[in-house]
């Protein structure tokens, strides 16, 4: 029988899982290839804590390179750009070709910065991870940063942003500089609005004992090189501004032909597979269930990663299918740059302390550290 080629796109929560299951348990007749723009997957549950210092680089990526070779897949160390579904090839950033019988996208969100004037050149996208880790190096410095930027203003005021605001107050309080750089979050949709409102309280009030100034309804519209404008026309200065807001599906999806919810996410049936190719599956925030709107959150990746191994597999196997059924509530947990973090459970219950840090930790570095052996 001729080999099943399964081509991975991305190197996102639910591959590696992937990755680690065809290594741990060898699938007869498949042969998996792993495209990635980047060989090292960062772990975004991590990334505030590094940015605070918590975490080396290392720690929170993992070597995509390491785990392909652990279950014999190929590596494209590329972006792929596209899909040529008749054809049955995906195709790759220098314009060459990949051929498919199945196909898994798992590439993530691309920040949508249409809405905001000048963002695209002005303001710091928090995805891909890898380039913010750059520019952000570029800002500040690789270590504890002795010229700091004086004014830095955080665009929406969810989970990323609050977390990325209070971790870049922890960074900053090595410097050298006096005083300490002005934080403002321009919270235009609300400060956490999808946690409940006693994780919202507590956030409110950790962010104002750090020193961090929340803007309420203030929509950004326009972003320039020394700071950003408010829709009601106040103007906000900042000599660092970084986009938390809403992000999108990657572009290129569109020209894909494949059914799309309006953010540009691939609509997915409950097996994960595309709702109008049972060829394709996507998973993780570049995917939406049909019918059901989850929130762009690495758990759900990470609890599709084993339900979208198996169906690979099954797929494989001539099987039918199995269903992914989301979890009714997801904990949040979010790290407040001090060694210290707040969780987010339901609609009432919130905890704070050094402790529930230590949890978040401990989920964290398992969760990584995981791929680094069989
Ligand atoms: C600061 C911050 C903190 C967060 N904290 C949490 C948290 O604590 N808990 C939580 O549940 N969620 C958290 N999130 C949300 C979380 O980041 C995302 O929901 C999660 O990363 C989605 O996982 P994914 O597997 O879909 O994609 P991603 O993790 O984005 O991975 C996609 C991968 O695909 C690769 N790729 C992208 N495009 C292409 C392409 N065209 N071709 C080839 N490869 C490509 C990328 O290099 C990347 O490695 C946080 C987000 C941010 C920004």
């Amino acid at each position: 029988m001729a080999e099943h080629r399964v081509v991975l796109v991305g190197g996102g929560h639910s591959h590696v899982q992937v990755l680690r299951a065809f290594a741990r348990q060898p699938q007869p007749l498949a042969r998996l290839t792993l495209v990635s723009d980047s060989l090292e997957a960062p772990y975004s549950g991590m990334l505030p804590g590094h940015i605070a210092g918590l975490y080396s680089r290392e720690a929170m990526h993992i070597d995509l390179a390491a785990l392909a070779a652990r279950c014999g897949a190929d590596v494209v160390p590329q972006a792929a750009v596209g899909i040529d579904r008749p054809g049955r090839r995906v195709v790759l950033a220098d314009g060459s070709h990949l051929p498919y019988d199945t196909l898994s996208l798992n590439i993530g969100i691309t920040p949508d910065l249409s809405s905001v004037t000048g963002a695209d050149r002005f303001a710091l996208a928090l995805k891909p991870i890898g380039r913010l880790l750059a520019k952000l190096e570029g800002a500040l410095g690789s270590g504890p940063p002795a010229k700091a930027p004086g004014q830095i203003l955080v665009i929406g005021g969810g989970p990323a942003g609050v977390e990325v605001a209070l971790a870049l107050r922890a960074r900053l309080a090595g410097s050298e500089q006096r005083p300490h750089p002005w934080i403002g979050i321009a919270a235009g949709r609300g400060l956490v609005p999808r946690l409940n409102p006693h994780a919202r309280g507590k956030l409110a009030r950790i962010l104002a004992r750090k020193d961090i100034e929340v803007l309420p309804s203030c929509r950004i519209t326009e972003v320039a090189a020394d700071g950003a404008k408010a829709e009601d026309g106040r103007w906000i200065a900042s000599d660092l501004t970084i986009m938390a807001t809403a992000a999108r599906g990657q572009p290129w999806l569109a020209g894909a032909d494949l059914p799309l919810s309006p953010d540009g996410s691939v609509l997915v049936r409950p097996t994960l597979a595309s709702t109008g190719d049972d060829a394709v599956f996507a998973t993780g925030d570049c995917a939406e269930l049909v019918g059901q709107r989850l929130d762009k959150a690495g758990v759900y990746a990470v609890r599709q990663g084993p339900v979208l191994a198996q169906n690979l597999r099954r797929r494989i196997r001539g099987e039918p299918p199995m269903a992914y059924r989301p979890q009714a509530r997801a904990l949040a947990i979010l790290s407040t740059g001090d060694g210290r973090a707040v969780a987010s459970w339901g609609d009432r219950i919130a905890v704070e302390g050094r402790w529930v840090w230590w949890w978040k930790d401990w989920i964290d570095r398992r969760f990584v550290e995981g791929f680094s052996s069989p």
